[in-house]
C-alpha cells in the first residue's frame, strides 16, 4: 500500500518522472486494490472509467509485487500498447532504489517483461525451409512476399510478422510459411531448438510479466483441461483488462468445432507433406482427394438459407449421418494408408494425430443429443466454408473451477464491467463469488471508479422522442433524416453506429451525396485505415457496427458526435442467445431482465464511451431509439449512463454545437 501511494501521490515518483503528471484519487485507489488483492490473493473486480489511468495502476502494482503476473487483454492493440509503449517506458524511468522523505523503498531488482502472441503471428521455421527447399506457391506477388519474408527472415529475433509492415495483411503467402496450431511438430521438430514459439515461451517462462491476449489465455486453460499440454508459462497471479470480452472467448475456447475449412486445411498440408517426401504412393494424393469430396457432400448439407442457424436432431438424416460416417471413414483409410508407408516421419505421425482429431470432433456432430443440456449445437457459413459448432451455454462452473478457485489471484478489469445492478450480472456469467458488504470476508473485493470528466459540461445527450420504433418499417429512413440534420450542426465530426449491417447500408445510401463531407463505411478498408482518415480528415463521418463499438479509441474534434441507431439488444435469432435464454427460462429466470438487459447495457456503455476520451473532449450522444424513454426497461439503460446534460430537443442539440464553436 505504502509503495502505491509513493508512486502515486502528488509530489511522488511518477510526478518525478513525468512532466505532465496528474494526480487522480481513483487511480491510487485502484492501484491500491489490485496491490491488496495480489498480496491477499483475492479476485477483484474494477470498474474504471475511460481517463481514471487504469493500466498504469495495474503495471505498477504488478511490477511492484515480484510476482510472475500475467497480463492478458481482449485486443492486440491493447497488447501492443503494454509491450512497445507502457512497460519499456516504466522499466527505463521507474527507479528501484527511491528516496522518500528521510527514508529509502528499494523495489529490488528491474523488471522484465515478455509478450505471447497466437501462433499464427510467427514464422514457423520448419515449414518456410520446406517451402525454400520446394516452393508450392506460384505468381509475381507471391514470390516478391516471399523474398521479403526470406530477407526479414535472416534478421528478426522475434519471427513476429508485425515486424514486417511492408508484408500486406491478407497474403496467401502468409498461410504458407507462419505456424499452424494443428500443423506444428512440437518437441520432434527438427527446428524445435531455433524456434520462435520455443523462443517465446523460454522469454515468458524467465520474464516476470508476461502480455497474452484472451484468446491465447482461454487456449491454454482449455488444453490444460483436457490434459494436452500447455501454452503459457507457471504464473501467480493475472490481471485481465477489457474484462468485458471474457465469457465470449470463453465460449469459443470450451467449446468444440468441425469445419470444411478444417478438413481442407488438413488435405492441404497433408498433399504438401507428401509432395515433399517425394516416396509416398500415388494412393495417399487419390485419398486426398476422396476426403475432399465426402467433405463437400458431408458440409453441403448445412448450406441452408440462413447464415447461422440452430442445430437440430432433425439436421442430421440418415443421408447426413451416411455422409458424415463416408468422410470419418475416408480419413481413416488415409490412415492406414499412411501407416502401410512405415515412414519413420515425425511430420507423417503427426498428420496420423490430426486425422484422430477430426474424426473424434466429428464424431461428436454424428451424435447430436437433443437432451444434452450443457452444449448448444448450431452451424455458420463463412465465406466458402461451413463450421459446425458445440458451445457451452454456460462457462461459469468451469471458470469457477479452473481460475477463480485456483487461489491466484485474479483482477478483472474494464471501462464497462458494472450493469444496472452492479457487478451481479458479469458475476454470474463468469462464476465468480460475490464479495461480502466490507470485501474482506470472501475472497472477491468490487470497486467502481467514476469518471474524471466532467459529463456535465462536456456532453449533451439527445434522445429524441419523434422517431418510429424500430420495428416500424420507416424507422431506417426516419433515422436517416434526423442523422442528417445532426451532422448538418455537428459539421461531420461523427462516428455513427449500427446494430446490424442492413441498417448501416441502407443509412448509408440515405446519406450519399448529400452532405459535403467525407463518408466512410466499414468494410470499405481495413478498420484501422479507416479510422486513421477518419482522424486526419477531421470533418468526416464513419459508418461502422458491431467491432466498432469498442477499442475506437478518437480523442479530439474528429469524433465530436456519436450516434446510435438503436438499444444494441443481441439478435434473438442467433443459436447462442436463443439456446442461452431457453436455458435461463427453463431455470425458471427472467431471461430479458437477468441476461438480454445486462448485456445490452454493457454493450450500449462500450459505445458510448467513444465519444469523450480526454479532459478537452466535448461532443454529443445521440441515441435514436425510442425505447429509451418509452418503455419500462430503458429505466435501466438510463441508470447507467454518464452524468450528462439530457435533452429530447433538437434546438438544445442546435445551441450545443453552435456553443462549441466548430471550426
Ligand atoms: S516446432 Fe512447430 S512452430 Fe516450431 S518450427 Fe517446428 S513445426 Fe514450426
Amino acid at each position: 500500500m505504502r509503495d502505491c501511494q509513493s508512486f502515486f501521490k502528488p509530489g511522488g515518483i511518477l510526478s518525478s518522472i513525468l512532466k505532465n503528471y496528474e494526480y487522480r484519487d481513483a487511480q491510487l485507489k485502484m492501484a491500491e486494490a489490485v496491490a491488496d488483492a495480489l498480496d491477499r490473493r483475492k479476485t477483484l473486480l474494477v470498474e474504471a472509467a475511460t481517463g481514471t489511468g487504469k493500466t498504469w495502476a495495474y503495471l505498477i502494482p504488478a511490477i511492484l509485487s515480484g510476482k510472475k503476473v500475467i497480463i492478458s487483454t481482449g485486443t492486440k492493440t491493447l497488447q501492443d500498447q503494454l509491450y512497445f509503449n507502457d512497460l519499456p517506458f516504466l522499466s527505463e524511468f521507474l527507479p528501484f532504489r527511491f528516496k522518500v522523505g528521510s527514508g529509502a523503498i528499494d523495489y529490488g531488482a528491474p523488471f522484465t517483461f515478455s509478450m505471447m502472441k497466437g501462433k499464427s503471428n510467427y514464422l514457423c521455421l520448419h515449414r518456410f525451409e520446406q517451402s525454400l527447399q520446394q516452393p508450392s506457391f506460384e505468381g509475381f506477388e507471391a514470390e516478391s512476399h516471399f523474398d521479403i519474408v526470406q530477407q526479414w527472415s535472416t534478421r528478426t529475433r522475434t519471427g513476429d510478422r508485425a515486424e514486417i509492415s511492408e508484408l500486406p495483411d491478407n497474403t496467401p503467402l502468409w498461410q504458407e510459411v507462419s505456424v499452424k496450431g494443428e500443423a506444428c511438430l512440437g518437441a520432434p521438430c527438427p527446428s524445435y531448438d531455433r524456434c520462435y514459439i520455443t523462443r517465446m515461451r523460454q522469454a515468458a517462462a524467465a520474464s516476470d510479466i508476461v502480455i497474452v491476449n484472451h484468446h491465447l489465455f482461454f487456449a491454454d486453460l482449455a488444453l490444460k483441461e483436457a490434459s494436452y499440454g500447455e501454452i503459457l508459462p507457471h504464473y501467480d497471479a493475472v490481471v485481465f483488462d477489457e474484462a468485458h470480452l471474457l465469457e465470449e472467448v470463453a465460449t469459443q475456447y470450451f467449446g468444440i468445432s468441425i469445419s470444411s475449412y478444417r478438413i481442407d486445411d488438413f488435405v492441404y498440408d497433408a498433399e504438401r507433406e507428401f509432395r515433399y517426401i517425394q516416396t509416398v504412393e500415388a494412393g495417399c494424393f487419390e485419398q486426398c482427394k476422396r476426403i475432399l469430396s465426402a467433405s463437400n457432400r458431408f458440409f453441403h448439407s448445412f448450406r441452408k438459407g440462413e447464415e447461422r442457424y440452430r442445430l437440430k436432431e432433425s439436421d442430421f438424416s440418415q443421408d447426413v449421418l451416411a455422409a458424415g460416417s463416408a468422410l470419418s471413414e475416408s480419413l481413416q483409410r488415409l490412415k492406414e494408408k499412411i501407416g502401410a508407408l512405415r515412414l519413420k516421419s515425425e511430420s507423417i505421425s503427426h498428420l496420423c494425430e490430426r486425422i484422430e482429431g477430426l474424426t473424434s470432433d466429428l464424431q461428436l456432430f454424428l451424435t447430436i443429443d437433443q437432451e444434452e443440456q450443457e452444449y448448444v449445437y448450431w452451424t455458420e457459413k463463412r465465406k466458402q466454408a461451413v463450421f459446425l459448432y458445440a458451445s457451452p451455454l454456460d462457462v461459469s462452473a468451469r471458470l469457477r473451477e479452473r481460475l477463480f478457485e485456483r487461489k491466484v489471484p485474479v483482477i478483472l478489469t474494464s471501462a464497462t464491467l458494472a450493469s444496472q445492478k452492479g457487478f451481479d450480472f458479469v458475476r454470474r456469467r463468469l462464476g465468480i463469488d460475490a464479495a461480502d458488504s466490507l470485501g474482506n470476508g470472501t475472497a472477491t473485493r468490487e470497486m467502481i471508479l467514476s469518471t474524471p470528466f466532467d459529463y456535465e459540461k462536456q456532453a449533451l445527450l439527445y434522445l429524441p422522442t419523434h422517431l418510429p420504433t424500430p420495428s416500424d418499417r420507416n424507422f431506417t429512413s426516419a433515422i436517416s433524416e434526423e442523422i442528417l440534420r445532426i451532422l448538418e450542426e455537428s459539421k461531420g465530426r461523427a462516428f455513427l453506429l449500427f446494430t446490424s449491417w442492413r441498417n448501416m447500408e441502407e443509412v448509408y445510401r440515405n446519406l450519399l451525396g448529400r452532405l459535403p463531407y467525407l463518408l466512410l463505411k466499414q468494410g470499405d478498408q481495413p478498420k484501422q485505415a479507416l479510422i486513421e482518415i477518419f482522424k486526419r480528415d477531421v470533418s468526416s463521418v464513419l459508418l461502422g457496427t458491431t467491432s466498432f463499438w469498442q477499442g475506437v479509441d478518437v480523442p479530439g474534434e474528429s469524433l465530436s458526435c456519436v450516434i446510435i441507431d438503436k438499444l444494441p439488444f443481441a439478435s434473438p435469432t442467433d443459436p447462442l442467445v436463443a439456446a442461452r435464454v431457453d436455458s435461463l427460462t427453463q431455470k425458471g429466470e427472467d431471461p430479458f431482465l437477468s441476461f438480454q438487459v445486462p448485456s445490452a447495457v454493457l454493450a450500449l456503455r462500450q459505445g458510448i464511451g467513444r465519444l469523450i476520451r480526454t479532459r478537452d473532449d466535448r461532443g454529443l450522444i445521440a441515441i435514436l431509439d425510442r425505447r429509451m424513454t418509452k418503455k419500462e426497461y430503458g429505466k435501466h439503460f438510463l441508470s447507467t449512463l454518464p452524468p450528462s446534460r439530457r435533452t429530447a430537443s433538437f434546438d438544445e442539440v442546435r445551441s450545443f454545437f453552435s456553443g462549441l464553436r466548430l471550426k
